[in-house]
């Protein structure tokens, strides 16, 4: 296993969307692996393959009291409800913001060997499925915000930006 680099904002595979994916044999599974380490190294709830740099439609995710999650080219076939809560990201850090979120959703995923997965979440771990998914589609959660909001978040952005950039210079 390995960890792999966090793509930060606003580098480009963030903002594409993910290929299905058609194999499931040893190169997803050390993906899902090494994708898993780097979560859980990193703190996160949950990370999409586009915050590393591979264009696919896989997503690891902590449940909050359970085993990690890998879903591989899901869908959100259902919502239902809606709530605010503050949200943060791998690819955007120190940045939080409270974004409007289904409280109930349902769906339809392959595991890691592409057997047919069809469930419900809600409330917190629907949430950050919804985060994750997003990331499929190259959307992130400040493009989820008001435009008001949103250009708050972004100037907010740019300060951590110019901190972290600083920061990798000084490491050079
Ligand atoms: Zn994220």
């Amino acid at each position: 296993m390995a960890l792999m680099d966090i793509v930060i904002y606003p580098d480009a595979p963030l903002k594409e969307e993910a290929s299905q994916v058609v194999r499931f044999g040893g190169d997803l599974h050390r993906l899902v692996a090494d994708m898993l380490e780097t979560m859980e190294s990193s703190c996160g709830v949950g990370l999409a393959a586009p915050q590393v740099g591979v264009r696919q439609q896989v997503l690891v995710l902590c449940e909050p009291e359970g085993e990690p999650l890998c879903l591989v080219n899901p869908e959100i076939v259902e919502m239902d409800g809606k709530a605010y809560e503050e949200e943060g990201c791998l690819s955007l850090p120190d940045l939080y913001a409270p974004v409007p979120r289904a409280t109930h959703i349902r769906v339809r995923a392959q595991d890691i060997e592409g057997n047919m997965l069809d469930f419900e979440a809600h409330d917190f771990l629907a949430r950050v499925i919804q985060h994750e998914y997003d990331h499929l589609q190259g959307k992130l959660f400040i493009d989820r915000l008001d435009a008001l909001t949103r250009d708050a978040v972004i100037s907010e952005w740019e300060e951590i930006r110019a901190r972290i950039d600083a920061r990798v210079s000084l490491a050079d």
